[in-house]
């Protein structure tokens, strides 16, 4: 019973049968105005209008690459890839000891080409915080949240991947830079929906141990992140549609009469480069105290996926583990080539993603330790009591 009455509302929502945001769009190409409007969205790119409306939000638009034809040619690449992910058990209010725990994996993959041999390695490290470390690590204005201690887990996963870029940089005798990978860790859009103190914070927490990659030779750190959720691009390329006045265009979805407002309103930047097939163009994001990462969105095999990084202008190309322009194509080669061998997502990725799960009896070894099962805290003990 109760499920039909969920189809009814869903059905009286216009919910079900599922549409995609991408109806506008769909029924354009029906009357064939899809290409009309794609062409709209690619010449808007190059406008005056779009570049200030991006500078509005502390984006500029670097010059559109020239050298990129081969990047989707990646068969006779011999490249190393770390990818770094990880998980944690949160400290609870609801046990005795409020200390959480972090468990990180880093996986190493090497390809050689010439001699066709590709090497695993995999590198485990869990860390437990005691409400004393938690505090100072966030330092005495940060108050322990969860989300400070997701802030903390990110911040651990690059201190991380810094530390094993020193190690191989000194080790290493090959002649290629060696690619660190993150999940989603140098998109810092997760930071906007914190309050400005842990923000500026975290922030500059961040932004002082990527600035250490500066020195390290032969890595380029990077952050992957899935169907991101951003949406600035397309903001500021809806904006030069809308004919609502200045003031009232951030709150105009069509309502001005324009197609193009309507249509790209509801998306994302993922989607805007899936509609209009932009070609691929690298923005430089300004974070305040004068630095900056870059980013850009990369079509690959199976979705948008936007790469972070930090990068440096031409003229500093003396500059390792961050990003030069010479360094573009490879980067985007590996990362195409890992979709290509993990089906769609990076494999290094993929492959630290599962090691860096908690397993249940880490889990279970972890809550009996400080004194409860994982299921039973004393309020939910209690609510066991009244509720059966
Ligand atoms: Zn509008």
């Amino acid at each position: 019973m109760a499920t039909f009455n969920i189809l009814q509302l869903l059905l009286q929502k216009k919910l079900w049968p599922p549409q995609d945001k991408l109806l506008v769009a769909a029924e354009a190409e029906n009357d064939g105005k899809t290409n009309e409007l794609q062409n709209k969205v690619r010449r808007a790119f190059q406008t005056p209008a779009f570049a200030q409306n991006l500078a509005s939000f502390g984006i500029t638009q670097l010059p559109e690459l020239a050298a990129l034809p081969d990047i989707q040619n990646s068969s006779n690449l011999s490249y190393r890839v770390v990818g770094i992910d990880s998980s944690q058990i949160y400290p609870s209010r609801h046990h005795p000891v409020k200390a959480g725990l972090t468990k990180s994996a880093a996986v190493i993959f090497d390809y050689d080409h010439a001699s066709s041999t590709a090497k695993f390695n995999k590198l485990e490290d869990s860390k437990i915080f005691t409400p004393l470390e938690l505090q100072q690590a966030l330092g005495p204005e940060i108050f322990a949240s969860e989300s400070a201690f997701d802030c903390l887990r990110q911040l651990e996963e690059l201190k991380w991947a810094l530390c094993l870029a020193k190690e191989f940089s000194q080790a290493d005798d090959k002649n290629f830079k060696t690619i660190f990978m993150l999940d989603a860790a140098l998109n810092l859009k997760f930071l906007d929906s914190f309050c400005e103190q842990l923000k500026t914070v975290m922030l500059g927490k961040y932004l002082a141990v990527l600035q250490e990659f500066k020195q390290v030779k032969k890595c380029l750190v990077c952050s992957y992140t899935s169907w991101p959720s951003n949406n600035k691009v397309c903001k500021a390329t809806k904006n030069i549609f809308c004919a609502a006045p200045y003031f009232a265009r951030s709150k105009c979805f069509g309502g001005c009469g324009q197609d193009l407002c309507a249509m790209l309103g509801p998306l994302n930047d993922a989607e805007l480069w899936d509609f209009a097939a932009v070609p691929t163009v690298i923005f430089q994001e300004y974070l305040g105290n004068d630095y900056s990462l870059f980013f850009t969105y990369l079509a690959t095999q199976s979705e948008v996926a936007r790469l972070d990084f930090p990068a440096v202008p031409n003229d500093q190309v003396n500059h390792t583990g961050f990003v030069a322009q010479k360094d573009l194509t490879y980067l985007f080669a590996v990362i195409l080539d890992q979709v290509k061998k993990g089906f769609g997502y990076p494999l290094a990725l993929a492959e630290a993603h599962v090691a860096a799960n908690l397993l249940a009896y880490e889990k279970d070894f972890f809550y009996q330790a400080l004194g409860y099962r994982k299921d039973i805290s004393p309020k939910l003990f209690s609510k066991k009591n009244i509720f059966g």
